[in-house]
C-alpha cells in the first residue's frame, strides 16, 4: 500500500511582505440570493449529472442543497448515519459503501475532513463503481488529495480537483462571485468525459461562482497566506470571545463577520489546513513575527519615555559626554 508522506515543515521562506493576491479569497460577504427564476432558466444549459457524495458533513450537506436545486440527482454516503437529512434535502442517503457504489454515480464527489481523507480512499470500494466515472473532492488543501487521487485510483478514472472557497457561512445566500478554484487533474479525451466535466463546472457558473483554474500547487501556495491566515485571525478573535458594542465601528464589524465565517468550521478542518499545507508553517512563523514587531513598536516607544522619564537628567549628561 503506498503512503504519502506529508511534510509539516514549511518549504518557503519569504523574505517579502505580505502582497494581496486578488485571485483567490478565503472569504467574502455573502450577497443576495438570485431569483428561482433566472435559475431554472439556466438549469436547460447544464446536463443533470447523479452525483455521489462522500462524507455528508456540513459542507457536503450544503453542497447537496445546491445540487439539487440546480437539478442534480444526489447520493451520499457517510461514517454517520444522514439518512433524515438526506431525504430532507431530496438526496439518497446509503449507510453501506457498496450499496452507494452500486448506484453507479457519475461523479464521486469526496467532502470529507482533510484528516480522514486517506483513510476513506483505502477503505473505498472503487471495483464497484462504473470504469468511468470523475472523481472530485472539495478539500481545502489541494496538493495532497491530488497526489492521493493520482496515486489510489485506476487510470481510468477521471480527476478534478475542486475547492469552492466558501462554506456553509460565507456562501448561505448567494455563490455570486465567490472564487471556485479548479484543477483538471486528468480528464480523459473523449467528448462524454470532456462533457461531464464541463456539466460540474458549469453548475458551479450557473450559480454565479467566480470560476479559478489554477494548479493545486499554486492554490496551496496562495492559500496558506490568504485562507490559513484568515482562519488563525478568525480562531484567535473568537477565542478572545470579542462581544458586541453600542459604539462598533465598520471594521470592528468585519472583524466579527470573519469570526462568524470561520470559528464555526470545525477544527479538523483547521488542524487539516496547517497540516496538510507545506506552505502554512512558514506563514504561521511570520504571522507571529509580524505580532511581535508591532507589540515591540508599542512597548519600545513605552519603554523610551518611562527611561527619560527615571533617567533624564542622568541621560542627557551622558549624551552630552559623549558628544566630547
Ligand atoms: P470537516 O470536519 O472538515 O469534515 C467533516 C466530514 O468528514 C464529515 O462528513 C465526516 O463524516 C467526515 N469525517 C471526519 N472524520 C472521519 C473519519 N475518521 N472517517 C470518515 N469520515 C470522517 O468539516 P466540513 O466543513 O464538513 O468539511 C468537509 C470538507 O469540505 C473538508 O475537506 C473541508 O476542507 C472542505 N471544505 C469546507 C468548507 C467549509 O467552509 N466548511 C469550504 C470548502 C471546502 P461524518 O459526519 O459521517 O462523521
Amino acid at each position: 500500500m503506498v503512503r504519502l508522506s506529508v511534510s509539516r515543515h514549511a518549504t518557503r521562506s519569504r523574505s517579502q511582505p505580505y502582497r494581496k493576491q486578488p485571485q483567490v479569497r478565503a472569504i467574502d460577504a455573502a450577497q443576495s440570493f438570485d431569483s428561482e427564476s433566472k435559475q431554472s432558466e439556466n438549469l436547460h444549459r447544464c446536463k443533470s449529472l447523479k452525483i455521489g457524495v462522500v462524507g455528508f458533513g456540513n459542507f457536503g450537506q450544503f453542497l447537496t442543497k445546491r445540487f439539487i436545486y440546480g437539478g442534480h440527482t444526489v447520493i451520499a454516503t457517510s461514517r454517520t448515519d444522514y439518512s433524515d437529512e438526506a431525504v430532507g434535502l431530496g438526496a439518497t442517503f446509503f449507510g453501506d459503501v457498496h450499496d452507494f457504489c452500486e448506484e453507479h454515480p457519475d461523479v464521486v464527489i469526496f467532502c470529507t475532513s482533510i484528516l480522514s481523507l486517506e483513510s476513506t480512499m483505502y477503505n473505498f470500494p472503487f471495483q464497484r463503481l462504473k470504469r468511468n466515472t470523475l472523481f472530485c473532492d472539495v478539500l481545502s488543501v489541494k496538493s495532497f488529495p491530488k497526489q492521493l487521487f493520482q496515486q489510489i485510483l485506476p487510470s481510468h478514472f477521471d480527476i478534478l480537483c475542486l475547492h469552492p472557497m466558501f462554506g456553509p457561512d460565507s456562501g448561505k445566500d448567494s455563490w455570486q462571485d465567490l472564487p471556485l478554484v479548479y484543477d483538471k487533474v486528468r480528464i480523459g479525451v473523449d467528448d462524454s468525459r470532456a462533457e461531464r466535466c464541463a456539466s460540474l463546472l458549469r453548475f458551479f457558473e450557473l450559480q454565479g461562482c467566480r470560476m479559478v483554474e489554477m494548479s493545486c500547487e499554486e492554490h496551496d501556495r496562495q492559500a496558506a497566506s490568504s485562507q490559513f491566515i484568515t482562519h488563525t485571525v478568525g480562531r484567535m478573535l473568537g477565542t478572545m470571545e470579542l462581544a458586541e458594542t453600542t459604539i462598533s465601528t465598520k471594521g470592528f464589524d468585519s472583524l466579527m463577520s470573519l469570526v462568524d465565517n470561520t470559528y464555526h468550521d470545525s477544527f479538523d478542518l483547521y488542524y487539516g489546513l496547517f497540516i496538510y499545507n507545506e506552505n502554512a508553517s512558514a506563514e504561521l512563523a511570520r504571522l507571529e513575527l509580524a505580532f511581535d514587531q508591532v507589540k515591540g513598536q508599542l512597548f519600545g516607544r513605552l519603554h523610551e519615555l518611562i527611561r527619560r522619564e527615571h533617567f533624564g537628567e542622568q541621560i542627557k549628561g551622558a549624551d552630552a559626554r559623549n558628544l566630547k
